[in-house]
This record gives C-alpha cells, structure tokens and sequence, in this order.
C-alpha cells in the first residue's frame, strides 16, 4: 500500500543535450536520489512496448518497472488510460505550451486533468517506495509537464533549468549516436541546425514561464558550470533540495556509474561501469564557423541573457 506523504521531485527543465542525464545520474551515485529518465513519456501508452530501460530492458520486462506499474496502475481503467494518453498528446508537447498562458485556458486544462493528476500522484509515489524515500530526479525538461506536476496534490516539485550554449547544444544533435540493444542497433534522433536553434530558443522561452510560477522552488544551472566544477555544482542541487549528499568524492572525473532503470532520455544513460565527466567543449574546435554564426544569431536575444 502507498503512503500518502509529500512526494519529493526534482524536475529538470529546459533544452535537451545540456548534461541532463548524466547529472541524473551523478546525483543517484552521490545522494539521496533515484533518477528515472523522462518520465513523462509513460503516458504515451502505445510507445511502451518500444521504449527500452536504462538497465537494456524493454520498460515491461524490467522488474524495476512491472513493481512500479503494479502498484501504480493495478485498477486503472481503459477509460482513465485514454484519458491520459489524451493529456499527453494534447498539452505535453513544448509547442502546446501557450495553451497555459492565459489563466482561463490553463485553468481549463487543470479541470479536465483532474484524473491524470491523481494517477500521477499514484505513480511518483509507486518509485519513491520502491526507492526507499529517495528524491526522485525527473529529466522530461517539458515546462508543460512541470506546470502540471507542480499542481499535483503531493507532490513537492523543485525545478532544475540546465542551460548550455545553443551552439554546443545544436553541435551535439547533429551527432549520430547508436546503442546495440539485445543484438538490434538503435539510432538516437538527431536534429538539423535549424530545429535545433528553433527548439533551444522555445525551451527556454517555456522554462523562464514556468520558473514564474514555481513557488521559488527553482534553481539555474549552466551545464558550462556544472562541467568546470561537477562537485559544486552537484552539492549545491543537494543543498537546494534539502537532501543529503554523503557519497560526494572529492574528486569527479572517473565515476563508476551504477546501471539505472531509468525511463526514456539520451543514450548516456546506458553507460554503467567507469565514465569520465569531462566538459565537453568538442564544438568551438569542430563545428563548422558558419554554423555557428547562424546559430549565434537565430539564438540572440536568449543566448545574451544567460551569457553566452
Ligand atoms: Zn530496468
């Protein structure tokens, strides 16, 4: 039986290929934390039997997860289900998130996903018992999906903004990355110049909305910082979520990294066994100049305000 006390969530917010996952995964080697990928996506229902978990299971052949779905979904209806996947696909999206600029369309939504919160509720708890109380580290980045888990009774939602420059971000999706999963090669998306810039630009668009609304339960982080200084950056994400990080090495630069059964994200998060945390800077010597001036200029003015 799931206990009812408050839910702690550290929900990491803002443009992909900023170090997300592989902070998830630091803070679950040094703290009281459990990271779980992007969660979101679990409501897509039709995508589970395709979606792998981070130890290189399908999602529902991991033991992990058929333990959390059990005590989360045992009971849930077709209907509640459709109704879900309905929220999902219709205000999830980062595209959809004008939809919660205006009060009286927000509170429209809040109205017809007054089910989705609660079986929400049922699923953070679901992990957080598994977890033995760990803070459960959420890097779905959406602001749409923060907004609504910050309205979920129960839940106590701290909001992490990563923040990196648009031009190391829109180097690293145009790099092909493929995983071997149980003998079949998967590709990882990839995404044009343009779509990254266009993306980069609304993340941080929805993130400056969403951290208005966040019942100063926020914190930004540039992953340039973070990468010249992990152990800070790490202690201070510990300190700002009230949780104890005892297993913080002194130093951080080889880490053998624990297999985590995390949900959907970059493919880092299949790496176990001793990763090395260095900055990654590789664009300023390989991207092309003239890509990075275009992407320079269709980042400006966000780009200026966080000081790249
Ligand atoms: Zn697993």
């Amino acid at each position: 039986m799931q206990s009812t006390s408050s839910v702690k969530v550290l929900y990491l917010v803002g443009p992909g290929r900023a170090g997300g996952t592989i902070i998830a995964s630091l803070l679950a080697e040094i703290g009281n934390f459990v990271t779980v990928g992007e969660l979101m996506h679990i409501w897509d229902r039709q995508s589970l039997p395709r979606r792998w978990c981070g130890c290189r299971k399908r999602i529902l052949e991991c033991e992990v997860w058929k333990g959390v779905f059990r005590a989360a979904f045992t009971g849930m209806s077709e209907l509640e289900w459709q109704r879900a996947a309905r929220i999902y696909h219709q205000f999830l999206p980062t595209r959809r998130f004008p939809r919660f600029v205006l009060p009286f369309a927000r509170n429209s939504i809040l109205k017809e996903a007054r089910a989705f919160l609660h079986a929400t509720y049922r699923l953070y708890a679901a992990i957080r018992d598994m977890a033995g109380g760990k803070v459960i580290v959420d890097t779905s980045r959406a602001a749409t999906y923060g907004y609504l888990l910050q309205q979920v009774p129960g839940l106590e939602v701290h909001f992490l903004q990563l923040t990196r420059d648009p031009r190391g971000v829109a180097y690293s999706w145009q790099k092909k990355q493929v995983e071997v999963l149980e003998g079949q090669r998967v590709n990882m998306k990839s995404r044009s110049l343009l779509a990254s810039a266009a993306d980069w630009n609304a993340q941080m668009l929805a993130a400056s909305w969403l951290l208005r609304h966040a019942r100063r339960r926020s914190l930004c982080l540039r992953y340039e910082d973070f990468a010249h200084d992990p152990r800070a950056a790490l202690a201070e994400i510990c300190r700002f979520v009230g949780a104890a990080c005892d297993n913080l090495p002194d130093a951080l630069e080889d880490i053998q990294m624990s297999v985590h059964h995390t949900f959907a994200g970059n493919y880092n998060r299949f790496r176990s066994g001793c990763v090395q945390i260095v900055p990654d800077q590789q664009w300023r010597a390989d991207m092309p100049l003239l890509q990075q001036r275009v992407t320079a200029l269709l980042t400006w003015p966000w780009r200026r305000k966080y000081g790249y």
